[in-house]
């Protein structure tokens, strides 16, 4: 029998507005970055989605690169879409990227029209999508104008390709350029994806301010440290942990200073009744400018586990003024 959607789905989710925008997104996100290339099983990716979906998740991010090999996870999403998800398009939020190197030649990576139109092409097909609801550039390209880069934004929207547009890995400086071109062009760019966790706080230094003052959304990614935020490394490297599987994290990461840091927020957590990975979403929440926390998962239960997160958001400032010290 086909996937049949929980009927309470939407009832515990909390949904954010996007920046200044008409877009409400959930507090959490799931990505498809790792975990749904052709090297996963299907039905693997097919239970992280559904339980995701059932549980309110209504955004799913994706990428024309992510795999392995690059492609492929937008393929497999593409076959969940038709056979678990159809009928739902219109409950979903559904994101792809073009930025990094994906196909031979000039044509196939950075900022140019040329390649994030193909790329979007490309995707949508893959995808088996009429069009993405948002569609980003994945990052500064620092070679090709940017009026360049953000006309191609804007063609695509006009093209009906995507509903929306958004940048990730833009510094404030770049994002505030492209933030102005984009409004002028009458495209506002709905949202911001950068990196940011307890273990990595740059976007404090002004990109936050930024999209606040420009009504942009912010989605963190890797809000986890892929892992590492997570009881996982507590007692060493688990066999079947990312650490091991693939080289975009890798052993030498996981530092025994590290981890000496993740040992005292975890004695927080357990005082807050979160898991660590609880504590760590629920601390990025706390910011009013974070729309919604981009996590990736390879159980469902991990999905589980870290949706409870909503269940204790607030933070005494004893506990921020802890946490500050623990990460120094
Ligand atoms: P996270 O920091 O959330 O890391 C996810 C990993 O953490 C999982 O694969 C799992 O590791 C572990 N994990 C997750 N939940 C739990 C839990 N509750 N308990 C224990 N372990 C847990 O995010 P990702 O690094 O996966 O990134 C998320 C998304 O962000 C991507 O899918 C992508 O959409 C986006 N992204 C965007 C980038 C950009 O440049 N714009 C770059 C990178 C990511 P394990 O696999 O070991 O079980």
């Amino acid at each position: 029998m086909n996937y049949q959607p929980s009927k309470t789905r939407y009832e515990k989710m909390i949904y954010n507005r996007c920046g200044k925008s008409g877009v409400l997104l959930p507090a959490l996100s799931v990505g498809l970055w790792q975990n749904f290339g052709d090297v996963d099983t299907l039905q693997n990716q097919k239970n992280i989605l559904t339980t995701a979906f059932d549980n309110g998740i209504t955004h799913f991010d994706l990428a024309n690169n992510y795999g392995p090999p690059p492609g492929s996870a937008e393929t497999n999403f593409g076959k969940i879409m038709m056979e678990e998800f159809n009928g739902y398009r219109d409950e979903l939020i559904i994101s792809s990227k073009a930025g990094y190197a994906m196909w031979d030649g000039p044509y196939g990576d950075w900022g140019s029209k040329k390649y994030l139109v193909s790329s979007l092409d490309q995707s949508l097909k893959r995808m088996k999508l009429a069009y993405v609801d948002i569609f980003y550039h994945h990052r500064p390209d620092p070679n090709t104008p940017l009026e360049e880069t953000m006309a191609a934004l804007d063609l695509i929207v006009r093209q009906g390709k995507a509903l929306y547009v958004g940048l990730s890995n833009y510094k404030a400086e770049e994002a505030i350029k492209a933030f102005a071109i984009l409004k002028q062009m009458g495209t506002p760019c709905l949202i911001h994806q950068p990196k940011y966790s307890m273990f990595e706080r740059w976007v404090e230094g002004g990109l936050l301010d930024a999209l606040e003052e420009y009504g942009v959304g912010c989605i963190p990614f890797s809000p986890l440290a892929q892992g590492l935020l997570t009881n996982k490394y507590l007692n060493g490297i688990p066999g079947d942990s990312r650490a091991v599987r693939n080289f975009f994290l890798k052993e030498t990461d996981i530092t025994s200073e590290k981890i000496e840091k993740v040992k005292q927020l975890n004695e927080l957590a357990l005082v807050r009744n979160q898991t660590i990975a609880q504590m760590a979403l629920a601390w990025l929440m706390k910011d009013k400018r974070i729309t919604t926390v981009l996590i990736g998962a390879s159980k469902p239960e991990q999905v589980l586990n870290s949706i409870a997160c909503l269940d204790n958001l607030h933070f005494t400032e004893d506990e921020l003024g802890k946490i500050n010290d623990i990460l120094g």
